[in-house]
């Protein structure tokens, strides 16, 4: 893989169909849409661009697939061998997979190689789980019985994001089919292929067709249309916040089950107690990986004032040697962008910082990469002097852009903590356990990061508090998001119940 060269592949195709019914097709109307490498800007491929009629083509052969097919009905066992198929494909074209999300998406060969190393784990993960998962028997009175079953919800629309397209997908896909419902999946328009080829792949690995579908196209049109379909039980999303909300507005129409994991601001905060070194490496993989593009990116950093000097130092200087540049290179940290549209609004945060204000310590401006002049790349960028009330440290920016600032004491940083609408990750920074205890307990966010800038693995609950949305995913209790709880009461008294004394 680090020999590769953008140039060099293989596994690109020149046109991508949608995926329905377990057959790969054209659009209706014969809609395509392009997508792009958006670390060179070349076209990468055409794409089928699904419309509503293709919406309710994939709905149509999910619910045909639900109701009457037999993937639900098969013996758990034999839904976990599929699962492990899936994983054991995706395993044996591990580098094709790698390089086609790294085309798509502009990410670093390290980072795509531990994304699609996740997705893998996921089907394994969840093959696991689901031979595990089961309903209860619950204490009722001496002639009655009650269990109850997990029966799988239904068909299950998933929407996602960009900036994670294949693990975001397995994410959804794997605990969905799983416990038996069918899916209909919506990539991201800037990122569809990989998601594509996990169709492909699900239906090579023996999921019957209808189960899995996949439709790339528009969020406003074909999204907003899944999740407003009368026949789709549940919409799965992950994105952007504001769209989170219309989302569940639109769904309680037909009083959808909704699942949402959305944006976030999570603090990152360095008591004068941390391992330095240890601090800094993280803090800089907690912001700069993926470019920043990531949900769970620590973009708000609090450095007690006692060591804020010595670790800026560090930190700044990591920064500056941060190598940005061919994305399939084995050296690049940093890659690119998505789109040029993302690179503006992430300059124009850093603009508005500047006009508050803020003082940019390093970066803040388009980075320029020898070879890759067409492509779409910024500078990961260190702001300091900023107030809670600037747009840079109340906003999600979604680029290699942190802010810094410093505090005093563990009450005062748990404020700063917790002064935002969002609450998805969160880490810390420090050898004292019992600080450490006091202030997982007091952040309000679905993951804290302690001594450590990884955020989940497969079977770790991931999730947000306040408005990075609800629900948890990459865990068991996912399965439960997936299905619906029947509670079956029986009678076996020796006489005839007379409620009505009658
Ligand atoms: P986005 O604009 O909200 O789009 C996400 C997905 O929703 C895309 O597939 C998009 O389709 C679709 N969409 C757009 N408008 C829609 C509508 N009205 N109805 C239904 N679907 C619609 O977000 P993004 O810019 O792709 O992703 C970045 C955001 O995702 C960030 O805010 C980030 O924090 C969040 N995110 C959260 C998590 C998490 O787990 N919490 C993980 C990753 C990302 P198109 O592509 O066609 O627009
Ligand atoms: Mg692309």
């Amino acid at each position: 893989m680090s020999q590769a060269t953008v140039e060099s592949q293989a596994v690109k195709r020149d046109f991508y169909g949608l995926f329905i019914n377990g057959e790969t097709v054209e659009s209706e109307s014969g809609r395509t849409m392009r997508t792009v490498n958006p670390a060179t800007g070349e076209v990468l491929a055409e794409v089928a661009k699904a419309s509503t009629a293709d919406a309710d083509r994939a709905v149509a052969a999910a619910r045909d697939a639900f109701e009457n097919g037999k993937w639900k009905k098969y013996p758990v066992g034999r839904r976990a061998k599929v699962l492990h198929k899936i994983a054991d494909i995706m395993r044996s074209r591990f580098n094709e997979i790698v390089e086609l999300e790294i085309l798509d998406t502009g990410k670093s060969l390290s980072a795509a190689q531990g994304q699609v190393s996740q997705a893998i784990e996921n089907f394994e993960f969840y093959a696991g789980a689901i031979v595990g998962h089961r309903g209860t028997v619950n204490n009722v009175p001496g002639q009655f019985h009650n269990y109850t079953e997990k029966e799988p919800l239904g068909v299950c629309a998933q929407i996602i994001p960009w900036n994670y397209p294949l693990m975001m997908a397995s994410w959804k896909v794997a605990p969905a089919i799983a416990v038996g419902c069918s899916i209909v999946v919506k990539p991201a328009s800037l990122t569809p292929l990989t998601a594509i080829l996990l169709g492909e792949i699900c239906t090579e690995a023996g999921v019957p067709a209808g189960v899995v579908n996949i439709v790339p196209g528009s969020g406003s049109e074909i999204g907003n249309y899944l999740v407003e379909h009368e026949d789709v039980d549940k919409v799965a999303f992950t994105g952007s916040t504001p769209i989170g909300k219309e989302i569940m507005g639109s769904a309680s129409e037909t009083l959808k089950r909704v699942t949402l994991e959305l944006g976030g601001k999570s603090p990152n905060i360095v008591f004068a107690d941390a391992d330095l070194e240890a601090a800094v490496d993280g803090s800089l993989f907690g912001i700069f990986y993926n470019t920043g593009q990531s949900c769970e990116a620590r973009s708000r950093l609090y450095i007690h004032e006692d060591i804020y000097d010595e670790f800026m130092a560090k930190f700044v200087e990591k920064t500056k040697q941060l190598k940005l540049g061919n994305p399939l290179d084995k050296g690049t940290h940093i890659g690119s962008i998505i789109d040029q549209n993302q690179l503006n609004v992430i300059d124009a945060y850093v603009q508005s910082a500047i006009e508050e204000g803020a003082e940019v310590i390093t970066g803040g401006k388009p980075a320029s990469v020898e070879g890759f002049e067409g492509g779409y790349w910024y500078e990961p960028t260190i702001i300091g002097q900023v107030t809670q009330d600037m747009k840079v440290v109340k906003e999600e920016i979604f680029g290699p852009v942190v802010v810094v600032s410093t505090f005093k004491d563990e009450k005062e940083v748990i404020k700063l903590a917790n002064d935002t609408e969002y609450g998805l990750g969160s880490s810390i920074w420090s050898t004292n356990d019992g600080r450490i205890k006091r202030v997982a307990n007091a952040i309000r966010a679905g993951i804290v990061m302690v001594n450590c800038p990884f955020s989940a693995f497969p079977g770790t609950p991931f999730g947000g508090y306040k408005q990075s949305g609800f629900g948890r995913e990459l865990c068991i209790e996912t399965l439960d998001l997936y299905t619906e709880t029947k509670s079956i009461l029986s009678y076996y008294g020796s006489r005839p119940l007379n409620p009505f004394g009658m």
